[in-house]
């Protein structure tokens, strides 16, 4: 079988080393002779992977015993609910920017449980950069923003200054660069852009943080409940955090400045082309752009539909946008090798040539 160039938004591709250790695990999970999806949580064996999970966690992020680290499930989505309920205060006012789709939610969500303030936003122009120069209001119980807006290809590479404890939604650029943990009150991610499979998600928390929080919440919806047990106040996405360590494993063997410099080169390379080739154009603000999800067009639309054949033809897969953006997206997450992005790149060439 010829390799396919998998180019998917997420869930996404994942290095082979953590494929192979799952298929292995799935047949004889750590030497019990159990799959992996067959034995207690409880096991000896699996809490062990939820102990290298946490910590490679916090090495990567470096940060000390005053974060949290938690494994959750809900994805994301359900971090737009928890983040609020467990941190907006009854007479409080929540932070938010709008970069997006995935922010947009979180605004609606956070809604629920108080007042919130959009600091800003770029819908104005059809999400295509990131927004600037806003101030956060001293009194708000937190910041919102979404590190990377993975619909529409724009990347936060820097931060507010501020007082105001920081919550990011980096579900779609996590641990593809070293990034200051410091700066954060609270980091989550859905684990299937850049992380694992989907099924598990990571919360990091500042414990000055989860001191803030006030009003009764719900057991399952509390993250201090889970956190005391860690990760395991009831059975939890077994499969999803064993190939996450994997996959953090395998990230940490790499390094996170020299995955910098790999995906800097992936993003370059691509860009370059998009600026180049004639029939291709790029569809947010330069400065903006995203590491991790390239958003582009045909400057003919009505040529679409026929590259799209040939990237097939070329074993280029996931290429298209999002249904509710349209055009080309090409997702150049940690685990897409160089090769990959060249040949996407031999692809569009290809294409020139045809139409010349
Ligand atoms: C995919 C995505 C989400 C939603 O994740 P789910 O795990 O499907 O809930 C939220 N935020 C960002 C930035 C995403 O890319």
């Amino acid at each position: 079988m010829s390799k396919i160039h998998n180019f998917s938004a997420g869930p996404a591709i994942l290095p082979s080393s953590a494929i192979e250790a799952s298929i292995e695990a799935l047949k004889d999970f750590a030497g019990t002779g159990l799959s992996l999806i067959e034995i207690s949580h409880r096991s000896k064996e699996y809490e062990a992977v939820v102990a290298e999970a946490t910590q490679l966690v916090k090495d990567l992020l470096k940060v000390g015993d005053n974060y949290e680290v938690v494994f959750l499930q809900g994805g994301a989505s359900l971090q737009f609910d928890m983040v609020p309920m467990n941190f907006l205060n009854d007479g409080q006012k929540a932070a938010y920017l709008n970069t997006g789709v995935w922010a947009k939610r979180a605004i609606k969500e956070a809604g629920f449980f108080g007042q919130v303030e959009v600091v800003a936003s770029s819908e104005d122009k059809n999400y295509s950069y990131i927004p600037k120069g806003y101030s956060i209001p001293n009194d708000a119980a937190y910041f919102h923003c979404t590190s990377n807006n993975t619909i529409y290809g724009t990347e936060m590479f820097e931060y507010p200054q501020t007082n105001v404890p920081i919550v990011c939604d980096m579900s779609s650029d996590i641990f593809s660069r070293p990034i200051d943990a410091s700066k954060f009150a609270m980091i989550y991610a859905g684990a299937q852009k850049n992380m694992g499979p989907a099924g598990a998600t990571l919360a990091v928390i500042r414990k000055d943080f989860l001191a803030t929080i006030k009003r009764k919440i719900p057991t399952m919806l509390d993250y201090r409940i889970h956190i005391e047990n860690g990760s395991m106040y009831n059975t939890p996405s077994v499969f999803a955090i064993f190939v996450t360590m994997h996959t953090l494993r395998w990230i940490k063997s790499i390094g996170l400045e020299a995955m910098e410099s790999r995906n800097k080169e992936k993003a370059d390379l691509l860009y370059a082309e998009i600026d180049r080739n004639p029939l291709f154009k790029g569809t947010v603000n330069v400065e903006d752009r995203s590491r991790m999800n390239v958003n582009f067009v045909l400057n003919d639309p009505s040529l679409e539909e026929e590259f799209f054949k040939l990237c097939k033809s070329h074993n280029l897969s996931g290429l298209k946008g999002h249904r509710s953006v349209g055009g080309l997206r090409a997702s150049l997450y940690n685990a897409l090798e160089i090769e990959s992005v060249q040949a996407l790149v031999n692809a569009m060439q290809a294409f020139e040539k045809i139409k010349s």
